[in-house]
Parts: structure tokens; C-alpha cells; sequence
């Protein structure tokens, strides 16, 4: 199922929780909506939900308009952080549950919700376990449950409020793969929420960035990775430095002098660049700061720099150095990005 959401805003007490929000979201696309705490992620996982109703805007389904659509109506699935599974039913009354309360009429027979329910737990790996009850399962496998009793009632769209928040690294990561593995063979058009970038840009077929209330950017992890559209996304999504600079007659200038690097036009901005996309550098036009502290990493080393600011506190940037580079703590090293962006102001 597609789904349009056209020009949302959302306000609690005129604080306006989402402003102006538009996504296209394709039929079977795995989205993840990350950002940092407040920045509205959860407000728009609801709305599509129908758990609440935009002040202003539309969201679609298809051609049809949800926008104030109930839950049932839009029958969508969702699984919460804190999984709310019923305590005093066993994994298969769980997964059940959503087609035995369905108005007769509407609900399968006893022996079709059988099925469904046996076919639901083979598709999340718990086949054996129907009879289990909640306080019998790990933490990864009552998530798991979880999704299987929203997958039961065939919903049009899934949506997931950080699902793997409350488990510990090891049981998130596996999960994660688990998800993809699910997602690519049931085909559902998912949202996820987090804030975990490493959990967005490893599941999503496209992550939507989203700081205070508006959508920063969406693409695929390499665009927000390697092309961030904005300050913001670029100092968000993986590990970066940034430091005023001036553009004039092509070449990039950092406090007054240049620094070897060129870049076209005119103006003021802020240079970003990832401790990855650095290299050491003995020429005279390079950036130069004092070695603070070194971090060894796998295979290589970050060192972090101070770049003296007269009369201010200095910069500080980060760069990853090889490991038997002559960078020691308390020399100078001097460097220059080998790939970066300039935000002009
Ligand atoms: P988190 O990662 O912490 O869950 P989030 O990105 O999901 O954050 P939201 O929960 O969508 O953020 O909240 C966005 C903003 O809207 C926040 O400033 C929050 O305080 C506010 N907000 C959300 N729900 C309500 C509500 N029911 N009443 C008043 N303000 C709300």
C-alpha cells in the first residue's frame, strides 16, 4: 500500500509537533524515520496510524484519504518499544487475538485463525512455542510475537515505534537482520521509528531524517551518509568536524589562509568532513592543530586535534590517522580533507 502524507502539521497546545511534513512512501518500501529525541518521529508514526489526527494536511492510502480514518478503519499493524503482549495468553491466543475480536462476520473460523496463526509463528521462527505464555520467552522473542500478532490481521501498512529499543545490542542486531529477512518476504509497506542511525542505515530502503518537527532529508543510507542535504543531517548521521571558512577566487580559507583545497565561488560558510576523509599533508596550505588525544580503533587510529582560535576556545576536530603515522600525542599534525562540504551561510 502507498501512502501520501501531504503537507502535515500538528500542533499540541499551538506547539507545532510537525510542520509541514510531505513523504511519498512506495508500496512495500521499508522506511525508517530517525532523529533525535522531540524531533517528532513518534507523532507521525501515530498519525499514520490514525492513533491521532493531523490540525492541518492530508495522508493517504492509495488514492484514498485516511486523514481521519479510525485505527480499524485504516487497518494498519503496530508494535511498541515496550511490547504489550496479553500476559495471561499464550503465544498462539496472542497472536490470535486481533481476528477472534473481529465483528462476526468478518471473523475466520476457529480452525482458519488455527492456520493463520500456525503459518504466522513458522514465518517468525517460533514454531513449538504456541503454548508458551509471555514470561516464558526472551526479550527478542516477545517482539517477535509481537509483529506476528500485527501481521495476523493482514494489515495494509505496518508500523514499528522503536521495536528493538528495550533489548540489549546483541538481540537488537540479530533481530535487525531478522526484520529485513521478514520484511522482504511478506513485502509490507513498513515504518519504523528510531533514534539508533546504525539500526536506519543498515534496514531502510530509505531513511527519512527528521530535527524539530520537519523532514531534514530522505534517501538512501549512502545519500544521507556520503551526501548530507544539510548542516544538520551532516553533523547527525556519523561522525563529523566542522569549521568557519571563507570561499574567494575558487580556494577554500580558513582563517584568512588557504588550506589547499578548492571549492567554486564566493561567500562564507562551514566546512564539514568526516575523520575518515582526511590525509595527512606536509605542505604549507593544509589545516594544523595540536594532537589532544589518540584512540586506537580496529585498524587505525583517531586523533583528536585542537586548532588554536586566537583569544577563543579552539576548534576541535576529530581525523583518523594509519596506525604507525608519526601522529603522537602533544605534536602538531597537519592534514587536509580529501572529501567534504561546504555550507554557505
Ligand atoms: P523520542 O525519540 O523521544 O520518542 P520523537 O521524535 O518521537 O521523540 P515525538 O514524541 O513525536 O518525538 O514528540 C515531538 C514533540 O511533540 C515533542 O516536543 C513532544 O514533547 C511533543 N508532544 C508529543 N506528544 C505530545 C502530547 N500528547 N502533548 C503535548 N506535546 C506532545
Amino acid at each position: 500500500m502507498e501512502v501520501t502524507i501531504n503537507n502535515i502539521r500538528k500542533e499540541f497546545d499551538r506547539f507545532p509537533a510537525l510542520n509541514d511534513v510531505s513523504l511519498k512512501i512506495a508500496s512495500g518500501e521499508l522506511i525508517a524515520l530517525l532523529g533525535p529525541s522531540g524531533s517528532g518521529k513518534t507523532t507521525l508514526l501515530r498519525l499514520i496510524a490514525g492513533l491521532d489526527y493531523p490540525t492541518a494536511g492530508k495522508i493517504f492510502f492509495g488514492e484514498e484519504d485516511a486523514s481521519h480514518r479510525t485505527v480499524q478503519e485504516r487497518n494498519v499493524g503496530f508494535v511498541f518499544q515496550h511490547y504489550a503482549l496479553f500476559r495471561h495468553m499464550t503465544v498462539a491466543d496472542n497472536i490470535g487475538f486481533g481476528l477472534k475480536v473481529r465483528p462476526s462476520g468478518t471473523r475466520p473460523a476457529k480452525e482458519e485463525i488455527r492456520r493463520r496463526v500456525s503459518e504466522l509463528l513458522d514465518m517468525v521462527h517460533l514454531s513449538g512455542l504456541e503454548k508458551r505464555y509471555p514470561n516464558q520467552l526472551s526479550g527478542g522473542q516477545r517482539q517477535r510475537v509481537a509483529l506476528a500478532r500485527a501481521m495476523a490481521i493482514e494489515p495494509r501498512i505496518l508500523l514499528l515505534d522503536e521495536p528493538f529499543g528495550a533489548l540489549d545490542a546483541k538481540v537488537r542486531k540479530e533481530l535487525r537482520r531478522w526484520l529485513r529477512e521478514f520484511h522482504d518476504r511478506t513485502g509490507h509497506t513498513t515504518v519504523f521509528v528510531t533514534h539508533d542511525q546504525e539500526e536506519a542505515l543498515e534496514l531502510a530502503d530509505r531513511v527519512v531524517v527528521m530535527s524539530q518537527g520537519r523532514i531534514e532529508q530522505v534517501g538512501s543510507a549512502d545519500d544521507v551518509y556520503d551526501r548530507p542535504g544539510s548542516p544538520f543531517v551532516f553533523s547527525f548521521i556519523g561522525e563529523s568536524s566542522q569549521l568557519p571558512v571563507e570561499v574567494k577566487d575558487g580556494a577554500l580559507l580558513f582563517q584568512g589562509h588557504p588550506i589547499g583545497i578548492s571549492e567554486p565561488g564566493d561567500g562564507v560558510g562551514d566546512l564539514f568532513f568526516r575523520p575518515e576523509d582526511v590525509s595527512l599533508s606536509d605542505e604549507q596550505e593544509a589545516l594544523f592543530g595540536k594532537v589532544t588525544a589518540c584512540r586506537r580503533l580496529a585498524g587505525t587510529r583517531i586523533a583528536e586535534i585542537d586548532i588554536a582560535n586566537e583569544g577563543h576556545a579552539p576548534y576541535h576536530v576529530e581525523i583518523e590517522v594509519p596506525l604507525h603515522a608519526p601522529v603522537e600525542l602533544g605534536s602538531e599534525a597537519r592534514f587536509r580533507p580529501t572529501r567534504w562540504k561546504v555550507f554557505r551561510k
